[in-house]
């Protein structure tokens, strides 16, 4: 055995750079360390209603099949999904999660000597994918604290920062974590401005949250006008799927035949397919899901206001909230009473904030209840 090789030194020099994701705590995880039971998980922005019940038999169903490869070209799916969107069959690629998604776009576009441009606090799965193709990725500097949409994309500043390098954008509407969101003036405008050789990654991860939002709009309309545009959508929110791992992008037939040339054969699996389908024709699951995050959203603002605590303006399921200085014992000591919170300091850069996901009724009081303690500790600080 040798110590003698530093396999850092071997990897490619994106890969020693990148930080690895941060994954939500698990709730077995804080069981086993700290011996507590009855845990909220209000960290990875899931579906506290859990997926459709139709969703889940055809799942369970499909499990006989397991033998066999998924259907690679994923038939039934596709179609589902282009008669949800109206949209041609040939633009759509399947990914296991949307997360998937991003990588593919990198692959096929990114590497060495090219650049990605995205926003400071935007989703941290844009420089993985990025750094992970040897490619550079260009940060620009956010909305200021004091803007309508404080720490939001800064679509001025993201247009400055594109070189004759920059092959992708990354933008995310709603944002992740901030939940900060574009209006459709603004993305419409911004995209008409980026060279058409560059790639636009519109990320909808949350679009049917943010369907209300003062001046939301979905991206897919504009896929007809700009055929640099591609939009990430998926199943792990609202359709409450995550466990599952699927996604899809939607663009024009040529991209689409690129991010599939990079994607692995078989990337969504045969239960995840399954309940894809099952999970698009149940729209009062989802317009379920939406009703109930929309009233809790409200519940706990009234909540937190109370408690004269601060959040940012979110179009999502999560909300991002001002807990002081101290946001790593507020984050300890919400474990403690048995709550999974996310920090967002490190890669995300707003170290004094962390995002709460918008829970069921019971949830978010002990959420509450928990902030309530640690406030009357003086360990949340309220600004
Ligand atoms: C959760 C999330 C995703 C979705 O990831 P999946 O791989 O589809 O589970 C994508 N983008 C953003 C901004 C997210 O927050």
């Amino acid at each position: 055995m040798s110590n003698t090789i530093s396999f850092c030194e071997l990897a490619v020099a994106g890969v020693q750079r990148l930080q690895p994701y941060q994954p939500g705590k698990p709730i077995e995880e804080l069981e086993r360390e700290y011996g507590i039971t009855d845990i909220v998980k209000l960290a990875s922005n899931e579906n506290p209603l859990g997926a459709s019940p139709k969703a889940i038999a055809a799942a369970q169903a499909s499990l006989a099949s397991t033998h066999l490869y998924p259907d690679g070209n994923a038939f039934a799916l596709r179609q589902a999904i282009a008669k949800h969107h109206d949209f041609d069959p040939a633009g759509i690629t399947l990914g296991s999660g949307s997360n998937d998604l991003l990588e593919m776009v990198a692959r096929a576009f990114l590497g060495p000597g090219r650049e990605a441009v995205f926003s400071e606090h935007a989703f941290a799965v844009y420089p993985i994918a990025t750094l992970a193709v040897g490619a550079t990725p260009v940060v620009a500097a956010p909305n200021p604290k004091d803007h309508p949409q404080p720490y939001g994309h800064d679509l001025a500043a993201m247009r400055a920062a594109i070189t004759e390098r920059t092959r992708v954008v990354f933008l995310a509407n709603p944002n992740n974590p901030t939940g900060t969101w574009l209006t459709a003036a603004e993305l419409e405008a911004f995209i008409a401005d980026v060279p058409a050789d560059v790639v636009v990654v519109l990320d909808e991860a949350y679009v049917e949250y943010a369907a209300a939002a003062p001046g939301y709009q979905e991206g897919s309309g504009l896929l007809r006008r700009f055929p640099n545009l591609v939009v990430t959508r998926t199943f792990s929110k609202a359709y409450g799927l995550a466990g599952l791992r699927v996604g899809y992008g939607l663009s024009s037939p040529e991209i689409a035949d690129l991010l599939n040339r990079v994607r692995m054969p078989f990337n969504v699996s045969i239960p995840a397919q399954a309940a894809a389908v099952a999970a698009l024709g149940d729209r009062e699951h989802v317009a379920e899901s939406v009703r109930l995050n929309a009233a809790e959203m409200a519940r706990l603002q009234d909540g937190l206001k109370a408690l004269g605590l601060r959040w940012l303006p979110s179009a999502g399921n999560f909300l991002c909230v001002e807990v002081g200085e101290r946001s790593a014992d507020v984050y300890e000591g919400l474990l403690r009473r048995g709550v999974i919170v996310r920090p967002v300091g490190g890669g995300y850069k707003l170290p004094t904030y962390l995002r709460f996901s918008i829970g069921l009724p019971r949830e978010n009081d002990k959420l509450l209840a928990a902030l309530k303690e640690l406030r009357d500790l003086g360990v949340v600080q309220v600004s």
